[in-house]
């Protein structure tokens, strides 16, 4: 018997074309990882942690996938490297993909290379409001709280807004 394990993931992108690189990370997901089955609407934010770049757009996907945690971060890296990704010194710094595994089920991971959840997801406005909005009653593992009850809670008063894309 198969068994899924339930994943949430963050992308985001700051240099355009952010769209098209967010579509195709969705594209790369559901090949290599699992089917999506649930995704967050768009949301755009002012960078966080850093001021010299333009602003993010974020969407959180909920994923089903038989890998293992550790599996799913080395395809998210290859995803990243595939888009383009220029890895700079700077933590913060602009870049055309980031994908972020916030839950990977109830799981507790803290290795060299991974920790889960995300430990600055209860930090970020631009993280909870998109996973809020598909996943509000999921319980984090450690904090023991819902996504409503961390967003509600949340000390971080930079803006995060809906993103329209502009008609054609
Ligand atoms: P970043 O520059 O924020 O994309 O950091 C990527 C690095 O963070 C990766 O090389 C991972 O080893 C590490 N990392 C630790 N925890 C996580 C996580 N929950 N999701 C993604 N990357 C993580």
């Amino acid at each position: 018997m198969t068994h899924f394990k339930e994943l949430f993931l963050l992308t985001g992108s700051n240099i355009e074309p952010r769209l098209d690189y967010l579509e195709k990370a969705e594209l790369h997901i559901a090949e290599r990882i699992g089917s999506i089955v649930k995704s967050s609407s768009i949301f755009e934010s002012e960078p966080w942690g850093f001021t010299d770049g333009g602003a993010f757009l974020n969407k959180v996907l909920r994923v089903e996938t038989e890998l293992t945690a550790d599996e799913v971060l080395s395809i998210i890296l290859d995803i990243e490297k595939v888009a383009g990704r220029q890895r700079t010194t700077n933590q913060y710094s602009s870049r055309t993909l980031d994908i972020d595994i916030l839950y990977f089920g109830d799981e507790i991971i803290k290795s060299d290379r991974l920790l889960v959840p995300h430990p600055r997801l209860q930090e970020r406005r631009f993280t909870l409001m998109p996973l809020a909005e598909i996943a509000a009653d999921f319980i984090h593992p450690v904090l023991k709280a819902t996504n409503a009850e961390l967003l509600h809670a949340i000390n971080d008063d930079s803006k995060v807004w809906s993103f329209k894309a502009e008609k054609l």
